[in-house]
């Protein structure tokens, strides 16, 4: 799989992929999950991330909105890549995902799929995209963490 993720056929068909068949891309606008609007003023993303934080756990992630496909991708696979994770890992994941966004060294085990956007620490008008989802999810983790104080 590590060397498959340095093909970037590979990472462009992830893309697509995730582009055209977003996971968990419905909001169940359930009870306990926490929502946050993210909307970018240089591209057409505006999206809703949702999650449901119990026990300390990501128990479901979703999102819905319109998106480009970096946004919509990348937002499709942060979804699975966090799910079931506690709050300390996905923050662990989270950090490394924005490490390697900024071009800095980053644990690519920890990213698996993700790692299709290593390219966009060197594409700045893509980086907002890229990462719009993943702010929603920190937005609700800081948020699920002052809950529980
Ligand atoms: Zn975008």
């Amino acid at each position: 799989m590590a060397d498959l993720l340095k093909d970037p056929m590979v990472l462009r068909e992830i893309i697509m992929d995730h582009y055209e068949y977003p996971r968990h891309h419905a909001l169940t606008n359930g009870h306990g999950y926490l929502r946050a609007h993210m909307a970018s003023e240089s591209c057409i993303d505006d999206i809703q991330v949702e999650a449901k934080i119990e026990d300390g756990i990501v128990r479901d992630v979703n999102f819905e909105g319109v998106a480009c496909t970096i946004s919509t991708a990348s937002t499709s696979i942060m979804t699975e890549l966090v799910r079931d994770k506690t709050v300390e890992e996905a923050r662990e994941i989270m950090k490394n995902y924005f490490a390697m966004i900024n071009g800095d060294p980053y644990d690519e085990d920890l990213l698996e799929e993700a790692v299709a956007f290593a390219g966009v620490s060197k594409q700045a008008n893509r980086i907002k995209c890229a990462t719009i989802g993943w702010h929603g999810l920190e937005k609700l983790l800081a948020e699920s963490e002052k809950k529980d104080d």
